[in-house]
C-alpha cells in the first residue's frame, strides 16, 4: 500500500510567478477566471483556479485544498461524492454529487466552490492530481515551481523536513507547521515566516477531526430533519439513474429514431454571496 503522501509549501521560498497556477490550469483544463461582480479580487480560489498565491504580510503564500486527513466534506456529503484516498488526495466523483453543498459549509478552509455560471453545477476543487499520482508522476503545480517552493512527497518525510527546516533557521521560520495537527492533520503542510492564521478564515479548526464534530452537530439534529434530508436524497438518486438511463437509452437508438435535439444550457444561477464574505474576509490582498 503507498505511504500516505502530501504537498510541503515553503512561503519562504514562493516567489509569487504563479507557474503553479497555470500548471493547475493547464492540468485540469480550467478556462479563463471570470470576472464576477461580487466578487472582490480575482485571485481568490474559485471553481476556475483551483490553486491561487496570496500576498500575505510580505509573503506569497500558496492557497489549495488541504486534503484533511479525516475530511469535514467527506463526512458531510450524504452521497459519498467526497472521498478520502489511502495516499493522501480526497477527491470527488460528479456523478455522485446531488449539489447540496454541505461540504462547502463543512469545510474548515472554506475550499470547495460551486460552478453557479453552468446550468448542471459541480463543485470543484484541488483534487491534488490524483489521477497524476496513478500515473506515477507528481502534482501539476510542484513540478511547474521554479524554487521548489512547493514539494511532493511521503507526508511523514515532509514533516521532518519542514521541522529540520524551522530547527536550521528559527530566525527566518515561525516554528509551526501548518497541517500538521490542525483538524487532526492535513496532507497539504505550509511553512512560513509569519502566521498564516488568515486560511482558516476566521475561524478556529483547532486540532481535532471535524468529523466527529460533524456527526455531533448532527445527532443534535431532530430526526425528522435526516429523515427529510435522506428521502431527498433517495430521490435525487432515483432521479438521476433515470435520466442516465434514458440519456444510454437515447444514445443506443439512430438519430432518426431518437427524436431527441439538444437543449442549449440556460443561465439564471444563484450567485455565490459566501465566496465575497470569504474573500474579505481572509485578511490578505491579492497581487495582480
Ligand atoms: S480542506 Fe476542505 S475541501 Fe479540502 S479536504 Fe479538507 S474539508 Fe475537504
Ligand atoms: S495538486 Fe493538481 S489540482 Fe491541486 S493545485 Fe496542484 S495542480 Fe492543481
Ligand atoms: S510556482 Fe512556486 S514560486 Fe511560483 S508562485 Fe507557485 S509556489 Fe510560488
Amino acid at each position: 500500500m503507498t505511504k500516505p503522501q502530501a504537498i510541503l509549501t515553503d512561503a519562504t521560498k514562493c516567489i509569487g510567478c504563479e507557474k503553479c497556477v497555470d500548471a493547475c490550469k493547464r492540468e485540469n483544463h480550467l478556462p479563463d477566471d471570470l470576472s464576477r461582480s461580487w466578487k472582490v479580487r480575482i485571485d481568490s480560489l474559485s471553481s476556475t483556479r483551483f490553486t491561487t498565491v496570496v500576498r500575505h504580510d510580505g509573503e506569497y503564500v500558496r492557497e489549495q485544498c488541504r486534503h484533511c486527513v479525516q475530511p469535514a466534506c467527506v463526512s458531510a456529503c450524504p452521497v459519498g461524492a467526497l472521498q478520502k484516498r489511502s495516499d493522501g488526495p480526497v477527491v470527488y466523483d460528479s456523478d455522485r454529487c446531488m449539489g447540496c453543498r454541505y461540504c462547502m459549509m463543512a469545510c474548515p478552509f472554506g475550499v470547495p466552490r460551486y460552478e453557479w455560471e453552468k446550468a448542471v453545477p459541480h463543485i470543484k476543487k484541488c483534487t491534488m492530481c490524483a489521477p497524476r499520482l496513478d500515473r506515477g508522476l507528481q502534482p501539476a503545480c510542484v513540478e511547474a515551481c521554479p524554487t521548489h517552493a512547493t514539494i511532493f512527497g511521503d507526508r511523514d518525510e515532509l514533516l521532518a523536513e519542514a521541522h529540520r527546516r524551522l530547527r536550521a533557521s528559527p530566525e527566518r521560520y515561525l516554528q509551526t507547521v501548518y497541517g500538521e495537527n490542525d483538524v487532526g492533520g492535513t496532507s497539504v503542510l505550509l511553512i512560513a515566516g509569519v502566521p498564516l492564521d488568515f486560511l482558516n478564515r476566521g475561524r478556529a479548526p483547532g486540532d481535532r477531526p471535524l468529523p466527529s464534530r460533524t456527526w455531533a452537530a448532527l445527532s443534535k439534529v431532530p430526526t425528522i430533519v435526516l429523515a427529510v434530508g435522506g428521502l431527498a436524497a433517495g430521490t435525487w438518486w432515483i432521479t438521476r439513474r433515470r435520466m442516465k438511463l434514458a440519456e444510454m437509452n437515447a444514445e443506443a437508438l439512430p438519430d432518426s429514431a431518437s427524436g431527441t435535439e439538444a437543449h442549449p444550457s440556460g443561465d439564471g444561477a444563484p450567485q455565490d454571496s459566501r465566496e465575497a464574505v470569504q474573500d474579505k474576509g481572509s485578511g490578505s490582498g491579492g497581487h495582480r
